[in-house]
């Protein structure tokens, strides 16, 4: 099935990519919750998490630790939120969202707006320090 995000993994639509390995890909979320705030997907598609099998799983939640890690290093926040919604795009992915209060994981919260520079800026910092991992 073909989504925006199978789009983005493909690269026929731009995203401030994060990292990839096999199996997954991360980039990140363009109308964030916060500054740094990260989509991790499978680069096979599937619609719900809970319908992947049970190594796929295991593995995107690996991969997603050490996106976690990095965005942690990069961005000043006390620890990572996670989120699983996916009510808008039909293609499995968790949220990673830099958290400083229990609201920085509250989707209706007004969001703050970053320029394409300072999105870039984020995305250029949280590579740096997942390509130290
Ligand atoms: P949900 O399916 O409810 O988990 O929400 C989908 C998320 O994908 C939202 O937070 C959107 O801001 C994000 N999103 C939608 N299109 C793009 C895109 N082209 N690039 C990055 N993030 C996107």
């Amino acid at each position: 099935m073909e989504t925006i995000f199978t789009k983005i993994i493909k690269g026929e639509i731009p995203c401030y990519k994060i990292a990839e390995n096999e199996k997954f890909f991360a980039f990140l979320d363009i109308n964030p919750l916060n500054g740094g705030h990260t989509l991790v997907v499978p680069k096979k598609h599937s619609s719900y998490i809970f319908d992947m099998d049970d190594t796929d799983l295991k593995e995107m939640m690996v991969f997603a630790k050490k996106v976690a890690k990095a965005i942690e290093e990069a961005i000043p926040c006390k620890r990572i939120g996670v989120a699983v919604i996916g009510l808008e795009v039909p293609h499995t992915h968790i949220h990673l969202v830099p958290l400083n209060e229990e609201n920085d994981l509250n989707f209706r919260k007004q969001r703050p707006q970053f320029s394409k520079e300072e999105m870039q800026k984020i995305a250029d910092d949280i590579v740096a320090t997942y390509n130290k991992k």
